[in-house]
């Protein structure tokens, strides 16, 4: 009889979106009118029609892939030279960061990459995870067998969590125990938090002292404006040796549709071997790429390209103004009410603090019910996250302005 893989079955049931769903269906299937008035800021995908640039580079590559001289097949795994260079010279090299052209790897999102990434990794690390989390970094531990069982709060013994709270300003206290991986995500989802450069200079000396690996996601990176806080941890000295940097153009580029990420593995990394040797990681991410992916389509990677020209750039900038104008005003809004607010600031989400007494859940309830707004319960990112909820700020200017007036008639 063929085995089945048997750590899929402990994960939860995807607990968090079913139930909203579930929980959303309840209510328009039982108020018609409130259905019709229903306006969804709970789930992080971008609203706003791609960049003009990139639907032009788009529309060229697909008329040169329709010509014998401008056809292409197989492309390198690893991704076009053209655009391995645009994001190293564009995101890295002219900001005074060393990364070179063959340390970017294109991928199809950041998604893939950081379940894929534990591929390259032994199985017996202690991995250290962030609470409220984003929810692949744990599910893909549990399916690689990195975890036990899970509780009924939805923590899997095995794993390391580190709690996020308004305590420490949602940046995790440096373990007192050894880590080998830990996660960090910075502009942080869902907290829409940010960590400041001694912060994370203190997870980079954490890391080096402990010969750990900082899985870095900069998914949101586009969204600081605040000139001090970085945008890459590899303006951390240090960072190069022990930190791998995820970041994707779903969220700057609106490419949540089109997918294309990439991450970047310096050469200088370095981790240990079974008979502890220590060796580059470099070379297995690469390999891994050329046996497990044929690459990222040409007529994608053109679009991404695209968002590096100097029309690509300001029609970004645009976009992200465009959602920082919607944070702004959700976040004032909720502040007007007497909510306490986090986040929402550098990045497209605002946390907020549930009214004294109330979970997270019963916060959804009421919006859902007396506003007709779909908002995400803070407690499905992780226990700490009960008595929080967010709001994503990726809607259009119409709708959140509606939202902020929905929000002060119900608190
Ligand atoms: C949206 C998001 C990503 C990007 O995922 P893609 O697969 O590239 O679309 C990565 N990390 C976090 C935390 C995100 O919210």
């Amino acid at each position: 009889m063929a085995q089945l893989n048997s750590h899929y079955l402990k994960l939860k049931a995807g607990y968090l979106f079913p139930e909203i769903n579930r929980r959303v269906k309840a209510f328009t299937d039982a108020n018609p009118e409130g259905a019709a008035r229903l306006i969804r800021c709970g789930i992080g995908d971008v609203t706003e029609p791609l960049p003009e640039a990139v639907r032009e580079a788009l529309h060229k590559a697909v008329d040169e892939m329709g010509t014998r001289s401008g056809f292409r097949g197989y492309g390198p795994e690893q991704g076009y030279e053209f655009l391995r260079h645009a994001i190293a010279e564009n995101d890295y090299r002219s900001k005074g960061l060393e990364v070179a052209d063959d340390e970017i790897f294109v991928s199809d999102g950041s998604k893939c990459d950081c379940g894929n990434i534990l591929d390259i990794f032994g199985h017996d690390n202690r991995i250290a995870v962030m609470d409220p989390v984003y929810p692949v970094y744990v599910d893909t531990n549990v399916m690689a067998g990195h975890t036990g069982e899970g509780d009924d709060k939805g923590l899997y013994s095995g794993l390391v969590y580190l709690p996020c709270n308004a305590e420490n300003g949602f940046v995790p206290a440096i373990p007192k125990e050894k880590v080998d991986i830990i996660y960090l995500c910075y502009p942080n989802n869902p907290t829409g938090t940010v960590a400041t450069r001694g912060q994370l200079e203190a997870w980079v000396a954490y890391a080096l002292a402990n010969d750990a690996v900082i899985l870095f996601d900069a998914a949101y990176e586009a969204y600081i404006k605040d000139s001090s806080i970085p945008h890459s941890i590899y303006e951390i000295p240090g960072a190069r040796r022990c930190a791998i940097e995820f970041r994707s153009f779903s969220k700057n580029g609106g490419f949540t549709g089109v997918r294309c990420a990439f991450t970047v593995v310096p050469k200088d990394l370095l981790c240990t071997t079974s008979s502890g040797e220590k060796k580059p990681l470099h070379p297995l991410w690469n390999r891994r790429f050329s046996t497990k992916f044929n690459g990222v389509g040409y007529i994608t990677q053109r679009g991404a390209e695209a968002l590096y020209s100097p029309q690509g750039k300001e029609q970004v900038a645009a976009l992200v103004e465009h959602y920082m104008g919607n944070a702004a005003i959700l976040r004032a809004a909720a502040a007007k009410c007497g909510l306490e607010t986090f986040g929402g600031e550098n990045a497209p989400y605002i946390w907020v603090r549930a009214p004294k007494g109330s979970s997270s859940w019963d916060v959804f309830d009421k919006m859902l019910n007396q506003a007709n707004v779909v908002i995400t319960p803070g407690s499905g990112f992780g226990p700490a996250g009960e008595g929080y909820f967010r709001i994503s700020a990726f809607n259009s200017r119409a709708n959140v302005e509606e939202v902020a007036r929905r929000l002060s008639a119900v608190f």
